[in-house]
């Protein structure tokens, strides 16, 4: 795995291999390529497959064939999966912190507990309730997540990222983070030794990411993962969130055309190109051009 370098950019592709490459992935991949190209960075790829339920290795292999089609370098990916440990070690310092606190409520057991509160219980931007800790009944017997204590890891906490595109509702520049809208976020699950934003957090700092650019569904993720950051010493990489290629009536791409995969568009005979026109970005051959220019 390449070092961090922090003379030069490092951008990262991280899908999770749980179904084919479509054309939002292949937006996000290429956009991040053109990135790292324009500033003579690098691009690495990360397969974020945790949920080894839904994740499959040979799913993997067709992702990464497409990607290299879309001409990323393919040939030393991180797999989340073969780093659990990394994920225990970071898990290790928020609990040395009193951070983490075990959590065996199921689903059911939260929903019964907010049931008499009414519907206006607040849910966290995935649409999940906040954990209602003090009033859920426990079940001894579940295995247990581990979650974060969310009024201690905030408390008296002001911070920023820096965000060169744009969040849901016009965010940009430097934005101030309120983590509180997760509340007791689970970074670790009953099933597995992690979840998606402590390896997230640690996967960036580890690969010397400087440069996170992905879809604006994971924009409020950023604050959450930006106060782990903080509470892990690591420095935080810039953010560019982009406008998801939704395919929603009234546009050019429809909702078929963006769920097609990836190597459908190549068995058609598609060339990258192609697709680049499709998603309004700048052909491959027009940046070999500008770049013998220069
Ligand atoms: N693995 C995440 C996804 O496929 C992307 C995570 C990220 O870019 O931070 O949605």
């Amino acid at each position: 795995m390449p070092g961090p370098t922090p003379d030069r950019p490092v951008f990262r592709f991280a899908p999770s291999p749980n179904g084919l490459l479509h054309l939002g992935h292949a937006y996000s991949a290429l956009l991040n390529l053109d990135l790292a190209r324009a500033t003579n960075g690098t691009l690495l790829v990360r397969l974020e497959d945790i949920d080894t339920s839904r994740c499959r290795p040979d799913l993997a292999d067709r992702m990464l064939e497409d990607l290299a089609w879309l001409g990323l370098d393919v040939r030393q990916p991180r797999r989340q999966s073969e780093h659990f440990a990394d994920y225990q070690a970071a898990l290790d310092r928020l609990a040395a912190k009193g951070l983490l606190y075990p959590s065996r409520a199921t689903r059911k057991q939260i929903a019964t507990a907010i049931a008499p509160l009414g519907p206006d219980w607040p849910r966290d931007p995935d649409g999940a309730p906040l954990y209602p800790r003090h009033l859920v009944q426990e079940d001894p017997d579940e295995p247990a997540a581990l979650r974060l204590d969310m009024q201690k890891a905030a408390a008296g906490i002001s911070l920023t990222w820096q965000e060169t595109g744009v969040g849901p509702v016009g965010e940009t520049g430097t934005v101030a983070i309120s983590p509180t809208i997760w509340g007791d976020a689970i970074l670790r699950r009953k099933e597995f030794p992690a979840s998606y934003a402590i390896a997230v957090v640690v996967d960036d700092a580890l690969q010397g990411v400087t440069h996170v650019v992905r879809g604006q569904d994971l924009f409020y993720a950023t604050a959450l993962q930006r106060l782990l950051q903080h509470h892990l010493g690591l420095s935080p990489p810039e953010y560019h969130h982009h406008g998801l290629i939704r395919g929603d009536a009234g546009e050019k791409l429809s909702k078929s055309l963006v769920s097609k995969s990836i190597a459908a568009w190549r068995a058609e005979g598609q060339t990258v190109n192609d697709l680049r026109r499709l998603l309004g970005l700048a052909s491959a051959t027009q940046y070999t051009s500008s770049e013998k220019r220069t």
